[in-house]
């Protein structure tokens, strides 16, 4: 392509609301078959809030959010940011010593004396705490119905389950349409579990699912898509996206996502509208494929 084109298709790529790193990423993006799309911030909201406080037996319901939520409001993930913020409607937080976070499992600390965990059945196994049956089947519920569930631990007892959910952002189905349409094969990838991944996917219309992916282990799905061939377009939000999204062929983040991402990425969707994301293919087909 000439320059003069492709200076025009970065151009109009703006007035759609992307930010593209340089003319050079347009080829890239033409190439693309596959799209990899995390799901918390960039299919959902990112907005999460609790919708459930399910007690262990014997324990009682606003001591395990109370806790949690002291704990979780020294983390900036979207499932700690939803629990500190309901427990601190319902009251004064406590103060926390040595929180510690394990990226993708959950949180550790000191709250009232009492050593807390909050975080994914994983997690509380790291920790050799046992899940007795009944917050095992509350955890399973919550999550056939697309919520994320933690559970909440103290002094090597579980406590209680967490429920959080989010909502898929309106546009996101639609944009899977477009993305389909344009002949591009699409994939959810999470760290949350196989059935609320499911649950979300199958609201906007995503077949293939790759769930209770560590962040570190982002990257490897791009790179195994990449040696079967692939042409991938990533599309994330977070710092633990980044990885991914330069490992990418084309790194796609969300404008209201991290800066880390946006770094890391060779187009930004402004808006964080995933519509962006077809919008920014037919731009690029259209710029390159007449000039080709
Ligand atoms: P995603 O890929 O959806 O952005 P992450 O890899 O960041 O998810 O996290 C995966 C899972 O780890 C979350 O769904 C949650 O169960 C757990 N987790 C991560 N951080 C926290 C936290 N601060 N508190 C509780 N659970 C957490
Ligand atoms: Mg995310």
């Amino acid at each position: 392509a000439t320059p003069t084109a492709l200076m025009v298709g970065t151009g109009r790529g703006a007035q759609l609301g992307l930010l593209i790193r340089g003319p050079e990423v347009l080829e890239s993006t033409r190439r693309v078959d596959t799209v990899v799309l995390d799901k918390t911030g960039t299919v959902t909201t990112g907005r999460m809030t609790v919708t459930e406080v399910v007690p262990a037996d014997g324990s009682d319901t606003a001591e395990v959010l109370r806790l949690a939520g002291a704990l979780e409001d020294a983390s900036e993930h979207p499932v700690a940011r939803a629990i500190a913020t309901a427990a601190r409607e319902a009251g004064t937080l406590p103060a926390v010593e040595g929180f510690a976070n394990s990226e993708g499992l959950g949180v550790q600390g000191t709250v009232d004396g009492h050593a807390v965990v909050v975080g994914r059945p994983r997690l509380l196994a790291d920790w050799s705490v046992p899940v007795p049956d009944q917050l095992a089947y509350a955890v399973t519920s919550a999550q056939q119905r697309g919520a994320t569930a933690v559970v909440v631990a103290w002094d090597g007892v579980a406590r209680g389950v967490i429920a959080v959910a989010d909502t898929v952002k309106d546009s996101s189905a639609e944009a899977i349409r477009e993305l389909r349409s344009l002949g591009l094969h699409p994939i959810l990838l999470t760290g949350d579990n196989e059935d609320a991944a499911r649950e979300i996917a199958a609201q906007v219309g995503i077949d293939e699912v790759i769930a209770d992916v560590l962040p570190q282990e982002k990257v490897d799905v791009v790179k195994r898509l990449q040696a079967q061939g692939k042409t991938v377009a990533m599309v994330g939000d977070g710092v633990n996206d980044a990885a991914a999204l330069a490992q990418a062929d084309l790194g796609l983040a969300m404008g209201t996502g991290s800066d880390v991402a946006i770094e890391a990425s060779d187009l930004t969707l402004v808006r964080g509208d995933l519509r962006a994301a077809p919008d920014a293919i037919r731009l690029a087909r259209r710029t390159l494929g007449i000039i080709k």
